[in-house]
């Protein structure tokens, strides 16, 4: 059954900010940032992860997110939603069984309340820190989002390289630093190999090779600790990276309906 091992990339559109909110002493010019979603097709049940912009930010971006869509503006139809976007590539919401979230930011919160049969899984520090914020780090956090009713999470206890199928196919590792309960998946895949989804462990391929810190963390130690982590599982097993929001590396995946299998 391993044949039916894909993974496909998605997006839900683009994030505006100035480009210091994404490089540590970066310029006030525009800067434009991809949004990535994920799907993993496995005998044993479809896992999306993240679901990037919850669609509610497309419709009414400053009424969904509040001040923090001054700094960080959705750019997305409401079709980019990935309830549409997975229906369109032919799946059904219902046949999926997990959504992994990497954190619980506001671009990474779209599958919430989408997937009816799905258990959420992310790490319990995440899924606390979101509810306790500090002050510089709340408006990252949609609580309409997180508190959509119906969600079954299902909290990791600082459990790292958490193997959800028991097969080695997704695993999870803990990646702090841009948030407190931060993690990175690798998806090991029949034919196309190693791939290992940093998400905002690194931004950009700057933050991956140590050129300059992200504009927004919680732990710069942690942060440089998890990016020689993650370099270090990377080499390991020769995995494809893929940066979280990069609008330089973002356009040489192939994107659904195409897939690495
Ligand atoms: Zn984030």
């Amino acid at each position: 059954m391993t044949e039916d091992i894909k993974l496909y990339f998605f997006q839900t559109g683009r994030i505006r900010q100035r480009e210091v909110n994404i490089k540590l002493g970066g310029g006030q010019g525009e800067f434009y940032t991809p949004i990535p979603w994920f799907l993993i097709t496995h005998p044993r049940g479809n896992v999306v992860i993240d679901g990037g912009i919850a669609v509610e930010a497309a419709l009414d971006p400053v009424g969904h997110w509040g001040d923090v869509a001054n700094v960080y503006f959705p750019v997305m139809e409401p079709e980019d939603g990935c309830v549409n976007r997975l229906k369109e590539a032919g799946f059904d919401p219902d046949d999926v069984k997990f959504v992994i979230h990497s954190h619980l930011h506001l671009d990474h919160t779209g599958a919430c309340g989408n997937f009816p049969n799905a258990k959420h899984i992310v790490q319990r520090r995440e899924y606390e820190y979101a509810h306790t914020a500090d002050w510089f780090a709340a408006g990252g956090y949609i609580m309409k989002d997180i508190k959509k009713p119906g969600i079954k999470w299902e909290l990791l206890d600082d459990e790292d390289a958490f193997d959800l199928y028991g097969d080695g196919v997704i695993q999870l590792y803990q990646s702090p630093g841009h948030s407190p309960g931060h993690q990175s998946i690798m998806v090991r895949l029949p034919n196309s190999g190693s791939v290992l989804l940093v998400i905002d462990a690194a931004y950009t391929f700057d933050h991956w090779e140590d050129k300059c810190l992200p504009g927004f963390l919680t732990s710069a130690v942690e942060t440089a600790a998890s990016v020689k982590k993650l370099r270090r599982l990377a080499e390991r097993e020769n995995a494809m990276v893929v940066t979280g929001h990069d609008p330089d590396a973002w356009p040489s995946f192939r994107k659904a309906p195409e897939f690495y299998d």
